[in-house]
């Protein structure tokens, strides 16, 4: 069960990632969250990307691709995998290929959610997430119990600096600029999927449990 799982910030690629990987039991490879734990644990490679993550830009192809690779080649990526905002350039796209042809695994579902700009911004603005966990959750579509604390750990909830409001508008542009010649470049392979974003969570995870099986809903 090998996925690429796209979409621009704010889809809900993250929250319909974690679900997927509990239920087909695949690592989640997401390309952000190593560079959040690379920052955290202030490493080579988060000093190198943080400066490009604070001002919403892409980390320069050669660092992502790398980090990528390592990952693929590890043990737990043997039965499947789920790729989280990877790749997000051409360049990224035909690295992948050429990695996954090595270690003889090729992506089986390349899967784009689709949610409108406006949506989008709207979104991320209200998103905070875990200090602990890294849970999502959202101020108006997807509140916290008790304000400003984790339902699963009591963690303290805060906004990522890439979602603060002057940020967001940059970040979508860049990624809707990045995200269109590679949702072409899978079209043109015949292996892109369109999913609705902006359904109930429950009913895109429905939508993408259903082509995972082979049917869909
Ligand atoms: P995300 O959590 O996927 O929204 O990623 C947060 C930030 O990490 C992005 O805005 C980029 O700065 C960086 N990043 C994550 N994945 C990639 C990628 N595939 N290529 C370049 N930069 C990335």
């Amino acid at each position: 069960m090998n996925i690429v799982l796209m979409g621009l910030p704010g889809a809900g690629k993250g929250t319909q990632a974690e679900q997927l990987v509990e239920k087909y039991a695949i690592p989640h490879i997401s390309t952000g969250d190593m560079f959040r734990a690379a920052i955290k644990e202030g490493t080579e490679l988060g000093l190198q990307a943080k400066a490009f993550m604070d001002e919403g830009k892409l980390v320069p192809d050669e660092v992502t691709i790398g980090i990528v690779r390592e990952r693929l080649a590890q043990a737990d990526c043997e039965k499947g995998f789920l790729l989280d905002g990877f790749p997000r350039t051409v360049p990224q796209a035909e690295a992948l290929d050429s990695i996954l042809e090595e270690l003889g695994r090729p992506v089986e579902h390349t899967i784009n959610i689709e949610v409108e700009k406006d949506e989008l911004v709207a979104r991320l603005s209200g998103r905070r997430i875990c200090k602990t966990c890294g849970a999502s959750y959202h101020l108006i579509f997807n509140p916290p119990a008790e304000e400003g604390k984790c339902d699963k750990d009591g963690g303290e909830l805060y906004t990522r600096a890439d979602d603060n409001p002057e940020t967001v508008e940059n970040r979508l542009t860049v990624n809707m600029n990045q995200a269109q010649p590679l949702l072409d470049f899978y079209e043109a392979k015949g292996v892109l999927t369109n999913i609705d974003g902006q359904q109930d969570i429950d009913k895109v995870f429905a939508d993408l449990d259903a082509l995972l099986q082979g049917s869909r809903s």
